[in-house]
């Protein structure tokens, strides 16, 4: 229901359409947003468009990029022998804060998905071929999400670069640390059995 007028309820509508944001919180920060000092807001205005203008995507590894390479394919003190394949941007983010990996990286853009009609042609894998075929890379960390389409996705990776002259590994699942087995689901504890690994 639009309860509010012209500007006001449009900067609700478009708050609204933000991830995540309901209609309730989308009226709260409108309210916030009108009481914080002009040059506040104008800020985050602008962030938004220098965001949309300059950001693009890195031509290497597909990572959000402001130039024609990202910061991990530019940093020299990194490993060309092994590339991690995420899913999105932000996984790059939470693979970095483990502080484990020193590799490069190649951002798929998603996962296959019957359900959402999205194929290989849709996702960066003909660009990930390609890296793996123009040498140097020894081995292939496929990190995508332990969900049915990011399995899905991770074996179909290993299908096409099987043949090709590289190691492809993927992530363990298992107990997660400091977690109790018997609060686990089975599929989780299922998987820690099968990927189990000598002392
Ligand atoms: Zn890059």
């Amino acid at each position: 229901v639009n309860v509010y007028e012209g500007v006001m309820q449009t900067l609700i509508d478009e708050l609204g359409r933000l991830p995540g944001v309901g209609p309730k919180s989308a009226q709260r920060i409108a309210f916030y947003l009108l009481k914080v000092d002009a040059l506040d807001a104008k800020r985050l205005a602008r962030a938004i468009e220098d965001a949309k203008d300059r950001v693009t995507w890195c031509r290497r590894c597909f990572n959000i990029s402001e130039g024609e390479l990202c910061a991990f394919c530019l940093d020299q003190r990194r490993d060309d022998h092994v590339v991690c394949v995420v899913e999105e941007p932000r996984d790059i983010v939470a693979v970095e804060r483990t502080g484990e990996y020193r590799g490069r990286y190649h951002v798929l853009g998603g996962t296959l998905s019957a359900l959402d009609g999205v194929g290989p042609e849709e996702l960066n894998i003909a660009g990930l071929v390609r890296r793996v075929a123009q040498g140097g890379i020894r081995e292939v960390i496929v990190a995508t999400n332990a969900t049915v389409d990011g399995q899905t996705t991770a074996h179909y990776i290993t299908d096409l670069l099987h043949g090709a002259n590289v190691q492809v590994t993927r992530l363990a699942h298992g107990v997660p640390v400091g977690g109790e087995l018997d609060y686990l689901d089975e599929g989780t504890l299922a998987a820690a059995i099968r990927q189990r690994t000598p002392f």
